[in-house]
């Protein structure tokens, strides 16, 4: 007789293989025929919201691992959020405008912007923008991430423009919206105002000079000191090409300042400088013939280099000792700081540097250069004058565009600002209200909107949505107030901000709109557009505020910690500035992906990682694990050997999911369960780790530190589970009666196990739990999708502290039999562990504890019988390492059955059955004759 036929043996159509790739595809069109998404909703609809914010990402070109992790947390949250009971919706959202989709729309076109109509750019600006919309909307979905995918939000709406538009227009009537000349970051290569977003560091090499500007006057100071014809104050500077806008030189009034007398000539610098200075310009012998305290110098004024100009000394707090000669040369023009001096100066801001970065008229002999090509021609003129004192060069950070990586430069031009002055003490008190994960983050963004210029809203473009203001055409008044962003808002709801282009002031504007100032009528139309993060600042007023579904302020932003200076901080302002509320109750931030050895991933490095490919290669339920598995919060490793080890962690889970599954072949759980009491105590030593894994999983998913579920996960399927309870278990699973008590309350605890894994896991192996769920057997009031089911609570009766110390201790021991096993089988004592008998030797109380355990013993450890000793083992047994007891392996007894593999000196003893031991026999005696 085959005996194996007579065993309750696994079985599940469950496939062992993941087969993500190809099995995946076939669950994203399950979910969309059955409408997964819209049903969860629905069926939480009265619950509360949970209002996760999607920062949109902007639209051009495929999405890379960065996106992935940010979508994929999004997804694991509101997967979460919606499990636990809350209505959860998902809007995604593309940012559209912009620079880097101008560019590429020109490209396209092969023209020269200049020659463009704005109509036309515009188009094929919006065909570009949606195109990659639709390409990364099927990228983020193949991920598994959830959301109203047919209704996203996309800032070139024109229901977005509108709102957008009434944003501003609000600021405006505030009055934080001006126009002003300011020093602003400029690239002279995208033509175009840059905000401090905009702007990355990276090493220059630079020139670097020390420049004579004679004095003029010194109000008599330097009488009977030095010549006054023959002393200079000295300053330094890395870009020559700035000096033409010199109108001044800055000092620092604390510090103390040293005429130096050097060989004929007499030198102002800073006294702490001097020596330094003299040593950059190769000389030496110079001599403080005097110093003053720097006030003292207040109203002498030295002459430009080159420019019949005066150049009078002022002060300014910027000037520190860091470098230079304390003397700086101040261009208001070309400077952040130096314009803030030369306001505080009353001193004429000069900007000679057109929007492409060539010298004006202004710049004189220089005229038609461009600025980096200015350097060389003006140290040479510095020169020819004898006013150069030094030159050399020096490597620095200096900064360039973001967009085009060319150095940029500051120019004084006429822009649009939102005045953060004018709300930052609510801004700075309102961060202090939000939640911020990690929690450096608020220091972060409050010391970022601290120390902010204002935020400079032009943009010299045309793929944006226009500044709405109009000028009056007699005398140059702006008009902005609540008619004509009424007019602009309505307009642009109805055509889009394209009728911004296609029509004149006058068509936009109802009749009898005057100007404020003279009454005038007629009107033109400002051609800046709008800062991209303007628009996407603008979504909670355009998206959570506008859409039925969300609420406003949003429960969580989440985005790359570079968004502190990004969106959650424009966000911040116009919600600030419109409503003087956060938009957020909380952000979140992620940090950057990087490769396996920490570097930054580059093409050129060709250590790149990209999703498509994980997907192709892997699927995307092990991207997700991955995702899951690292503490995102510092920056994130990816590679091959990583996405390997995720595969190995996926395979343990998926493994251990499949045995429980095909355990439950012939278990309902509607009529099959074992009450608790009923259970054996390992089965409930089992529960109390489940309920332990609840816990632990709760808190991760809590806290938002899913590295900490994934490692709970993975050790509870791969020790608890695999190592040690599934394995004791099968025994009683297989050589039982199908309807054995013993093997109900084992299945009972197994349904339990894949019920409460199968939620914890849904948020992160979404495709792999929707899996699970449909091999699982359901009671009826279980939902078709375990998305759509709820998170499993703790039974706290199941957490029985003495239980779980009495089973530390007997899996201790357990661990010690292992280890005894492990040796004998390699000296070649036993094979199976099922050959061996064991005596186990201890004294005292352990005696005693062992003694109660002696029958439970062979089970517990997988063996065929054992004997316990109050004794100290004989001198070749096992010593316990942890525990203080020996064990003694020697082939066991009787003969072994075949059935069960057991041996025992009952085999034999069934006539019927001789090959089987006595319990065996039973068993099969008592079985229901197979039907076949
Ligand atoms: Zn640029
Ligand atoms: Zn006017
Ligand atoms: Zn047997």
């Amino acid at each position: 007789m085959d005996y194996s036929e007579t065993l309750n043996l696994p079985q599940t159509e469950f496939p062992m293989r993941g087969d993500l790739p190809k099995r995946e595809p076939e669950m994203l069109m399950w979910w969309k025929e059955q409408d997964i998404y819209n049903k969860r909703l629905a069926s939480g609809k009265d619950k509360p919201k949970f209002i996760l914010h999607d920062g949109p990402p902007y639209a051009n070109g495929n999405i890379h691992i960065g996106h992935a992790l940010n979508k994929v947390l999004k997804d694991i949250i509101i997967k979460y959020k919606s499990l636990q009971g809350f209505n959860a919706p998902y809007i995604p959202g593309w940012d559209t405008h912009g620079l880097p989709i101008e560019h590429a729309a020109i490209k396209i076109l092969g023209l020269n912007r200049h020659q463009l109509e704005p109509l036309d750019l515009r188009k094929q600006c919006a065909e570009y923008a949606l195109k990659y919309v639709d390409i990364q909307r099927e990228e983020f979905k193949r991920l598994g991430v959830w959301g109203d995918w047919e209704h996203p939000y996309i800032t070139l709406k024109p229901e977005y423009e509108a709102k957008q538009i009434e944003v501003f227009g609000d600021m405006a009537k505030k009055g934080y919206i001006y126009k002003g000349l300011k020093s602003v970051y400029w690239c002279t290569s995208c033509e175009t105002a840059l905000a401090e977003a905009e702007i990355e560091y990276q090493e220059k090499k630079s020139h670097s000079i020390y420049v004579k500007f004679p004095m003029l006057d010194d109000q008599g100071l330097l009488q009977g000191i030095a010549d006054l014809s023959k002393t200079y104050a000295v300053i330094w500077t890395t870009t020559p090409w700035t000096l033409p806008a010199n109108v001044a030189i800055c000092l620092n009034a604390d510090f103390d300042y040293a005429v130096v007398k050097a060989g004929e000539e007499f030198y102002i610098i800073a006294k702490d400088l001097v020596e330094t200075v003299a040593k950059e310009v190769g000389q030496s012998g110079w001599e403080i013939v005097q110093t003053f305290p720097g006030k003292d110098l207040e109203g002498l004024k030295a002459h430009h280099p080159f420019i019949d100009r005066e150049a009078p000394l002022v002060f300014g707090e910027h000037v520190t000792l860091e470098a230079g000669t304390g003397c700086v040369h101040t261009a208001p023009g070309h400077g952040i700081e130096d314009f803030e001096v030369g306001v505080n100066n009353n001193l004429p801001i000069i900007n000679p540097v057109d929007h492409a970065g060539r010298f004006t008229q202004e710049a004189g002999k220089f005229t038609g250069l461009k600025v980096e090509d200015a350097n060389k021609p003006i140290i040479e003129e510095l020169r020819e004058q004898g006013v150069l004192l030094g030159h050399g060069s020096v490597k620095h950070q200096y900064a360039h565009c973001w967009r085009c990586k060319n150095p940029i430069i500051y120019r004084a031009t006429e822009q649009w600002f939102a005045s953060v002055d004018g709300f930052r003490e609510s801004a700075l008190e309102a961060i202090e209200n939000v939640r911020w994960i990690p929690s450096w983050g608020r220091d972060r963004i409050h010391n970022m909107v601290a120390d902010r210029q204002d935020w400079c809203i032009s943009r010299q473009r045309v793929w944006g949505v226009p500044i709405p203001i109009f000028y009056c055409k007699e005398c140059n008044e702006a008009i902005i107030n609540d008619v004509t962003i009424k007019a602009i808002a309505e307009l642009f709801r109805k055509e889009g901000s394209n009728a911004w282009f296609a029509k004149s002031a006058e068509e936009i504007l109802p009749d009898g709109v005057a100007c404020t100032k003279c009454g005038h009528q007629e009107f033109r139309k400002e051609t800046d557009i709008m800062d991209v993060w303007f628009d996407s600042g603008s979504s909670h007023a355009a998206v959570m505020e506008q859409r039925p579904e969300l609420a406003s302020p949003a429960d969580l932003y989440l985005e790359g910690s570079d968004q502190h200076r990004g969106w959650f901080q424009s966000s911040l302002l116009t919600s600030i500035a419109t409503k003087g509320t956060a938009p957020y109750r909380a952000v979140l931030t992620h940090g950057f992906v990087v490769d396996g050895l920490g570097r930054k991933m580059s093409k050129s490095i060709g250590n790149t990682v990209s999703p498509q490919d994980i997907i192709k290669d892997y699927g995307a339920d092990i991207l997700r694990l991955w995702v899951a598995s690292a503490d995102y919060k510092a920056d994130i490793r990816i590679s091959k050997d990583i996405l390997k080890q995720m595969s190995e962690v996926y395979r343990k889970i998926r493994n251990t999911s499949r045995y429980v599954l095909s355990n439950l072949y012939d278990f309902d759980p509607a009529t099959d369960k074992v009450a608790y009491s009923d259970l054996q105590e390992i089965d409930k030593w089992a529960l109390l780790k489940l309920q332990k894994l609840i816990q632990k999983v709760n808190q991760a998913y809590e806290d938002y530190e899913y590295h900490l579920l994934y490692h709970a996960v993975h050790n509870f399927c791969a020790v608890e589970m695999s190592a040690i309870y599934l394995d004791i278990l099968k025994d009683r699973l297989y050589t039982t009666l199908p309807t054995d008590t013993g093997r109900r309350a084992a299945q009972t605890v197994a349904y339990e196990v894949i019920y409460t894994l199968v939620h914890l896991i849904a948020p992160v192996l979404t495709f792999t739990a929707e899996e699970i769920w449909r091999f699982m057997p359901k009671t009826s009031d279980l939902p078709v999708s375990v998305q759509m089911s709820e998170w499993p609570t703790v039974t706290d009766a199941w957490l029985d502290d003495q239980l779980e110390a009495k089973w530390d201790r007997i899996l201790a021991i357990r661990a010690e039999i292992s280890k005894a096993l492990e040796i004998a089988r390699r000296d070649k004592v036993i094979g199976h562990s099922l050959d061996a008998h064991i005596d186990i030797y201890a004294e005292g109380e352990l005696y005693n504890f062992l003694q109660e355990l002696q029958d439970e013993l062979p089970r517990i450890s997988i063996i065929s019988t054992a004997t316990v000793h109050p004794s100290p083992g004989p001198a070749d047994a096992y010593n316990g390492e942890d525990v203080k007891l020996s064990v003694k392996v020697v082939p066991a007894t009787g003969v072994k059955c075949e059935r069960c593999w057991n041996y025992s000196v009952t085999v034999g003893q069934d006539e019927q059955h001789p090959a089987i031991c006595q319990r065996c026999a039973t068993v099969v005696k008592a079985q229901p004759i197979a039907e076949e």
